[in-house]
C-alpha cells in the first residue's frame, strides 16, 4: 500500500497537480475533505490523512478521536474546470490497519464481497435529477421541458459539467433537459458500485463548482419546487454470474430478474429510510409526478416502483426508482444489493406485474408517508441486521432527530447546501 500511495502520489506531482483533496465519506454520503497542497500530500500517501472522527457522523466519539483515512489510488480524479490543479482522492477510514466497519465505503465493499463469495457480481447505473436555480430562495432560470433544446443560460452549465465529469476520467455521460423547468438528468456510467457511488460524490462537486462559475446554484433536493416533478435518482441494477448477465432475455422476464425484483419489493419500505433518506423525500414520492408510491412493478411502467426497462423487447437491468439524489449512494447501494441477494436466495416471487397507471390503485403496499415512518421500518428489518448494529443505531438516532426537527419547527427545511440538500 505504501509504496502504491507513493507511486500515486508521484503521478499526480508529474502531471501538475497543486491541491489534493482527500474524500472521506460521511454517514449522509457528503464527502468531508482535507485540501493539502502536493508537497503537504506526500506524506498522506504513505502514512494517511489524520483526522478528527468525532466531528464526522458516526466514525466516533470525542474521547478516541484521532482516526486515519487511507488514499485508495484506485479512486483518484483529476478536476479540470480550474487548469488541472485540483484533484480529490478518496479514502478508506482504518481501523488498526484494515478497513473501518463504520466507513460506509467500506461497507459497500464488504457488501460486494458478500455478494462475490455467493458467486453474484453487480453491476449498477444511476440517474442523477437536478436543478439549476439561482438566488436565495431558489428561482427556476429556464422553462423547458423533457427533451427540450436547453436554453443557452443552462446549455452551458450541463455541457461544462459533462467535460469536467470526463476529463476527470469518470467516463461519458448523456444528459437531456428534464419534464420540469430548469431540471437535468445525467445518466452516470454503469458498472462497479464502489466506482459509481464515488461517482455521484464527484459529479455533485463537478456540478456545483461549475454552476457557480456561471453564478447559479444546483441542488439535488428531491422536491425543491412545489406542484412539478421532483428529483429521483432512478438506480438500475444487473446481477451476474460467471460473466453472464442473469436478467439478459427476450420478451419474457428470467427468473433471477423476478426474484431480484420479489426482494427488493419485499425489502422496500424496509429500506426506504436509505434510499429516500430526508423529510423532503416524501414530498417526491405523491402521485402524478413520475416517482412511485406503490410498492409495484411493471414492464415500462414509469408509475411501478420497479421498472423493467422495456426497449424493443429487450430485457437487460431492472430499473429501481425508489431512490433519490439525497440518498448515501454507499449505503443506499448496499441495502439494494442485500434485497436483491435475499431475493436471489429465497426465490421470492413477486406479485404480478402491473400495466395500469400505479399511483392510487388499491389493495398493494404503499411507501412510507414521512421519514419518521419510513425509519421506524428500517430500524426494525432484516436488511439493519445485516448492516454494522453502530452504524444502523446512529442513523436511526441522527434521521429521528431530523424529522423530530421538522415536526417541531418547519421552517429549517427550506435551507440550502445542507447535509439534506
Ligand atoms: N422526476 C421523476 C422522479 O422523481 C422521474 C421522471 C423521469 O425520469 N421520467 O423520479
Ligand atoms: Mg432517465
Ligand atoms: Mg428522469
Ligand atoms: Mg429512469
Amino acid at each position: 500500500m505504501p509504496v502504491e500511495g507513493l507511486d500515486m502520489w508521484r503521478v499526480l506531482k508529474g502531471a501538475g497537480i497543486k491541491y489534493v483533496n482527500f474524500i472521506i465519506a460521511d454517514i449522509y454520503g457528503r464527502p468531508r475533505v482535507d485540501v493539502m497542497s502536493i508537497d503537504m500530500a506526500k506524506d498522506a500517501f504513505i502514512d494517511g490523512v489524520p483526522y478528527d472522527a468525532s466531528s464526522i457522523p458516526v466514525y466516533s466519539t470525542v474521547n478516541k478521536s484521532d482516526f486515519v483515512a487511507m488514499p485508495d489510488p484506485s479512486a483518484v480524479y483529476i478536476e479540470a474546470w480550474n487548469g488541472g490543479k485540483t484533484a480529490y482522492v478518496f479514502t478508506n477510514t482504518l481501523e488498526g490497519d484494515k478497513p473501518s466497519h463504520l466507513d460506509p465505503r467500506n461497507i459497500l465493499q464488504k457488501t460486494l464481497d458478500i455478494a462475490n463469495r455467493r458467486g453474484y457480481q453487480f453491476k449498477i447505473g444511476i440517474e442523477l435529477e437536478y436543478f439549476i436555480v439561482s438566488g436565495n430562495p431558489p428561482k427556476l432560470v429556464d422553462q423547458a421541458g423533457y427533451f427540450d433544446v436547453p436554453p443557452p443560460q443552462t446549455r452551458k452549465v450541463v455541457e461544462e459539467i459533462m467535460d469536467s465529469f470526463a476529463a476527470a476520467g469518470l467516463g461519458d455521460t448523456k444528459t437531456h433537459h428534464e419534464v420540469a423547468p430548469s431540471q437535468f438528468e445525467v445518466n452516470i456510467p454503469y458498472g462497479n458500485p464502489v466506482k459509481v457511488a464515488d461517482s455521484v460524490l464527484i459529479y455533485k462537486i463537478m456540478a456545483r463548482s461549475v454552476a457557480a462559475k456561471h453564478g447559479y446554484t444546483v441542488t439535488f433536493m428531491p422536491k425543491p419546487f412545489w406542484g412539478m416533478n421532483g428529483s429521483g435518482a432512478h438506480t438500475h441494477v444487473s446481477v451476474w454470474r460467471d460473466g453472464r448477465n442473469l436478467m439478459a432475455s427476450v420478451k419474457e422476464p428470467t427468473p433471477e430478474l423476478r426474484y431480484a425484483v420479489g426482494g427488493l419489493l419485499e425489502n422496500a419500505i424496509s429500506i426506504s429510510a436509505l434510499v429516500a433518506p430526508t423529510v423532503n423525500s416524501y414530498k417526491r414520492l405523491v402521485p402524478h409526478h413520475e416517482a412511485p408510491t406503490r410498492v409495484v412493478w411493471g414492464l415500462g411502467n414509469r408509475s411501478a416502483m420497479v421498472r423493467i426497462p422495456y426497449y424493443a423487447g429487450k430485457i437487460n437491468r431492472i430499473e429501481y426508482r425508489h431512490p433519490d439524489p439525497s440518498m448515501n449512494p454507499y449505503l443506499g447501494f448496499a441495502a439494494i444489493m442485500l434485497a436483491i441477494l435475499r431475493g436471489l436466495e429465497e426465490r421470492i416471487e413477486p406479485p404480478p406485474p402491473v400495466s395500469e397507471v400505479a399511483y392510487e390503485l388499491e389493495g398493494v403496499k404503499e411507501t412510507p408517508r414521512h421519514l419518521g415512518e419510513a425509519v421506524k421500518y428500517f430500524a426494525e428489518s432484516k436488511i439493519a441486521s445485516e448492516l454494522p448494529s453502530e452504524v444502523v443505531k446512529a442513523y436511526v438516532r441522527l434521521k429521528e432527530a431530523e424529522w423530530q426537527s421538522y415536526v417541531e419547527k418547519h421552517p429549517w427545511e427550506k435551507t440550502w447546501n445542507t447535509i439534506t440538500d
